[in-house]
C-alpha cells in the first residue's frame, strides 16, 4: 500500500469517527429528524467511501475465522448432552427455547469457575460482596432506565405471528445479497454500506431499510410487520394484590447500586471500593439461539467499582502494567482490514487507547482470569465499543470477546458508567447516594442551601420535621437547584422517606445559591463495571479445550479442562471388578476425600482404555489405576489426560502429586521430572 493510500484511509477513518460522534450527539440532544437524517446519510457515505478505498488498496474484509469454518461443533454439543453437562430444561415436555439445565459435571465446572472468579476478584482485590433479590420492583428499573430502554426491535410474520429480531433479519438478508455472485456490483455495495450501519439504526430507519430491501419472514416468505420495541424484561407482580408491579432482574448490578448508602457506611465512608455480586439474571430474548450463548436465564458475576470521577488511578496498576493484551480499538474496527493491536496495559494507557487506569487494571485482571480458566490466549481480545454502542452516559467501554465457532462472542463487558446509576437512583428515591470529599484546605464555593420556615414545618409535620430537614440537607447541589425550579413552577415539592411522601410548599422551604467557605463537598462516585456472563465463558472454555484424539480403533473426544475447573480432578480405576481391589479403592478415596479432592471411582467392567476415554470426555485430568501389583506393594499408576503418559509410585506419593496438580501448584512436567515414565 502506498503512503498516499494509507494517508487517505487515515483521513477517511478520522472523518468517520468524527461523524459517528456527531450523529451520537444529535441523538442525545433529540434533535430534529431532518437534521439527523442528513448527518446519517453523510455517515453512510463515509462508510461507503472508506470501504471502496480499502477494496482498491486490496484490504478486503476479514473472512470467517478458522474456528467458524472447521470447529466440530456437533461433536462437542453431542458430548455435552450425552455426558449430561447440559440438557434443555423441561426436556421431557419438549423443552423451552433459551432455557438449559446443567447436569452433574456441568454444575461442577460452573461452580469451579465461580469459585475461581470469587478468589481472583473478590478475595484478591478485597472486594465487598452482596446477594440481592431477583424480584425487583418496577420503580427501581424505571429509575435505571430499563423499563423505557431495555428493548430490542421485534418484527412479526403477518400470517403466522412468528417473532424475529429485526436487526438479525436485516443482517442475514443483506449478507445473502452480498454473498450472491449474481448480485450486481452497485447493489452489492449498497448492501455493504447498509450492513455497516445496522447496529446504529433507530426504529424509523430500521423500518425504512426493511421495506427498502424487501425483507420477509425467513421460512414462509410472508410480509413482516413494522419493527417495534420489545422490552426484554420478564414482568410480574409482587404479592397477591397485583398492585406492586415488578420484574425479574435483567442484571445483578442494580442490587448493588440500591445498597450503595449501606455499602459506603460499611466501608467507613472511604472510596474507592468495589462490591461484587454473583447471581441469576433474566432476559426474555426474542430469538434465543447459538446454544448457551444467548439464553433467557443465566448467571452473571458483576463488580461495581466506585471511584471519585477525577481520580481513576489504580493503586495496583504497577502489578499489571506489563500484562499484554490484544486490543481492538474503535478506530481499527472501522477499517476493513480490522487489525487488532498487541500491547501492554502501560502502553495502552500512555497512548490513551484505554481511558483510565482503573479500567486498564480490570482489563488486565480479566485477561489473567480468562487464561486461568482455560481460554486460549490466541482467541481472546478486548474490543472497544463504537460510539453508537455506548450508552450516552458511558465514558469508555471494552468487551472481552472470545472467538468461538459462532464467531467473536462478548463474554464480559467492562464499562466506565460515570455516575449515571447512583445519580438516577438518588434523584428518584430522594435518598442521598453521594460520597463526601474532604478538601486539603477550605475553599470558597458557590453552593445551594435550603432556607426553612421551621415553625410551619414543625406545625405541619411535628416529630417528623427533623428527619425531613436531614433528608433534604443531604441532597446534592444539582438536586437542590432542580427542587428550587419545581418550587417556582409548581409551588411545592415532594420528598420521600421510608416509602412515604411529604409535600413541602414554597412557604416552608426555598433554596438559594450562596458563596461559602467549605471544607469539602458531596459528589456522585463514578462506577467502573466489569460484568461477566458465566455461561458464555463456560461454553467458550469447552470449545477451546475440545479435541478429537485418534485412537487405535476409534476417534475419541477429549475435554482438556485445566485441573482447577475440571468437574473431578481424578478418576480411580481398579483394573477389573475383582473384589480384591475393594480395600485399596476405599483407602485411595478416603485419602483423596481427606484432601478435599473431587474424584470419581469407575468400577464398571469395561476395559481400562474405555474408562480412560470416558474420563477424558468428562475433562478429568488424572487417573489413578489400581492393579495386581498394587496389592503387593501399595503402588499405583498415575495417568495424565493430554499426554496419556503414566508414572508409578506409592499411593501417598501419587495422591500428593494429584493434590499439587489439581491446585495449580505443579505441572505434569514437574511430576515426570521426579517419577520416570512408566510403560
Ligand atoms: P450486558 O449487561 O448486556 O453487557 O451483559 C453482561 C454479560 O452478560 C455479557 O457480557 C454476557 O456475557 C452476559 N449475557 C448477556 N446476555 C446474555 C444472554 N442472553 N445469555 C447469556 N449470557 C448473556
Amino acid at each position: 500500500m502506498s503512503t498516499k493510500d494509507s494517508a487517505s484511509i487515515d483521513q477517511l477513518t478520522s472523518a468517520l469517527l468524527e461523524q459517528e460522534e456527531r450523529v451520537r450527539n444529535l441523538r442525545l440532544q433529540n434533535c430534529q429528524h431532518e437534521e439527523l437524517t442528513v448527518e446519517q446519510e453523510r455517515l453512510k457515505e463515509l462508510h461507503r467511501k472508506l470501504n471502496e478505498t480499502l477494496k482498491e488498496t486490496g484490504l478486503a474484509s476479514a473472512a470467517d475465522s478458522d474456528m467458524q469454518k472447521n470447529f466440530p461443533r456437533e461433536a462437542l454439543e453431542g458430548l455435552l448432552r450425552r455426558r449430561f453437562f447440559i440438557a434443555p430444561s423441561f426436556e421431557i415436555y419438549g423443552g423451552v427455547a433459551g432455557l438449559y439445565d446443567y447436569g452433574p459435571p456441568g454444575t461442577a465446572v460452573m461452580n469451579n469457575i465461580i469459585q475461581l472468579w470469587r478468589q481472583h476478584f473478590v478475595v484478591e482485590e478485597n472486594m465487598l460482596e452482596l446477594q440481592g433479590t431477583c424480584l425487583t420492583p418496577d420503580v427501581v428499573l424505571r429509575a435505571s432506565g430499563h423499563v423505557d430502554k431495555f428493548s430490542d426491535m421485534l418484527v412479526k410474520d403477518v400470517q403466522t405471528g412468528d417473532c424475529f429480531r429485526a436487526d438479525h433479519l436485516l443482517k442475514e438478508h443483506l449478507s445473502k445479497i452480498i454473498q450472491d455472485e449474481k448480485t450486481p456490483l452497485e447493489k452489492k455495495e449498497a448492501a455493504e454500506s447498509t450492513l455497516a450501519l445496522v447496529e446504529e439504526m433507530d426504529l424509523d430507519e430500521m423500518a425504512k431499510q426493511l421495506r427498502h430491501w424487501d425483507v420477509r419472514s425467513p421460512e414462509t416468505g410472508n410480509s413482516l410487520t413494522d419493527p417495534y420495541p420489545f422490552n426484554l424484561m420478564f414482568q410480574t407482580s409482587i404479592g397477591p394484590t397485583g398492585l406492586l408491579p415488578g420484574f425479574l432482574r435483567p442484571e445483578t448490578a442494580q442490587g448493588i447500586f440500591v445498597n450503595f448508602r449501606r455499602l459506603l457506611d460499611y466501608q467507613g465512608d472511604k472510596l474507592p471500593f468495589a462490591c461484587a455480586q454473583i447471581g441469576t439474571a433474566f432476559r426474555n430474548e426474542i430469538a434465543p439461539r447459538s446454544g448457551l450463548l444467548r439464553v433467557r436465564e443465566f448467571t452473571q458475576a458483576e463488580i461495581e467499582h466506585f471511584v471519585h470521577p477525577n481520580k481513576k488511578e489504580h493503586p495496583k496498576i504497577e502489578k499489571v502494567s506489563q500484562v499484554r493484551v490484544v486490543l481492538f480499538p474503535r478506530r481499527n474496527q472501522l477499517t476493513a482490514s480490522r487489525q487488532t493491536v498487541y500491547m501492554t496495559i502501560q502502553e495502552a494507557l500512555e497512548q490513551q487507547i484505554i481511558d483510565n487506569e482503573t479500567l486498564g487494571y480490570f482489563i488486565a485482571r480479566t485477561q489473567l482470569f480468562a487464561l486461568k480458566i482455560g481460554l486460549n490466549s490466541d482467541k481472546i481480545r478486548f474490543r472497544q465499543h463504537l460510539q453508537h454502542e455506548m450508552a450516552h452516559y458511558a465514558k469508555d467501554c471494552w468487551d472481552l470477546e472470545v472467538e468461538s465457532s459462532y464467531g467473536w462472542i462478548e463474554c464480559a463487558g467492562l464499562a466506565d458508567r460515570a455516575c449515571y446509576d447512583l445519580q438516577n437512583h438518588s434523584e428518584k428515591s430522594h435518598v442521598d447516594l453521594t460520597a463526601f470529599e474532604v478538601f486539603p484546605e477550605k475553599k470558597q464555593m458557590e453552593v445551594w442551601v435550603a432556607e426553612w420556615n421551621k415553625g410551619l414545618l414543625g406545625k405541619t409535620f411535628r416529630h417528623e420535621a427533623a428527619s425531613i430537614i436531614k433528608t433534604v440537607e443531604s441532597f446534592s447541589d444539582s438536586e437542590k437547584q432542580n427542587l428550587q425550579k419545581s418550587l417556582e413552577t409548581q409551588g411545592s415539592i415532594s420528598v420521600s422517606m421510608e416509602g412515604k411522601q411529604y409535600h413541602l410548599s414554597r412557604d416552608m422551604i426555598t433554596f438559594k445559591k450562596v458563596t461559602k467557605s467549605v471544607s469539602g463537598q458531596n459528589y456522585y462516585p463514578s462506577v467502573i463495571e466489569p460484568s461477566f456472563g458465566i455461561g458464555r465463558l463456560l461454553y467458550c472454555v469447552w470449545e477451546h479445550n475440545f479435541y478429537i484424539r485418534s485412537g487405535d480403533d476409534e476417534q475419541r473426544a477429549v475435554l482438556s479442562l485445566p485441573a482447577m475447573i475440571a468437574p473431578y480432578k481424578c478418576t480411580v480405576l481398579p483394573l477389573s471388578k475383582n473384589a480384591v481391589f475393594q480395600n485399596l479403592i476405599t483407602l485411595v478415596t478416603e485419602k483423596l476425600t481427606s484432601l478435599g479432592i473431587q474424584h470419581k471411582v469407575d468400577e464398571s467392567g469395561v476395559s481400562i482404555g474405555k474408562r480412560y476415554a470416558r474420563a477424558d470426555e468428562l475433562g478429568i485430568p488424572l487417573a489413578i489405576t489400581i492393579d495386581f501389583d498394587s496389592l503387593k506393594d501399595s503402588s499405583v499408576t498415575l495417568r495424565e489426560r493430554d499426554s496419556t503418559k503414566q508414572v508409578r509410585g506409592s499411593i501417598d506419593e501419587m495422591i500428593h502429586q494429584v493434590h499439587l496438580l489439581s491446585n495449580g501448584k505443579a505441572e505434569w512436567n514437574d511430576v515426570v521430572q521426579k517419577h520416570p515414565i512408566w510403560e
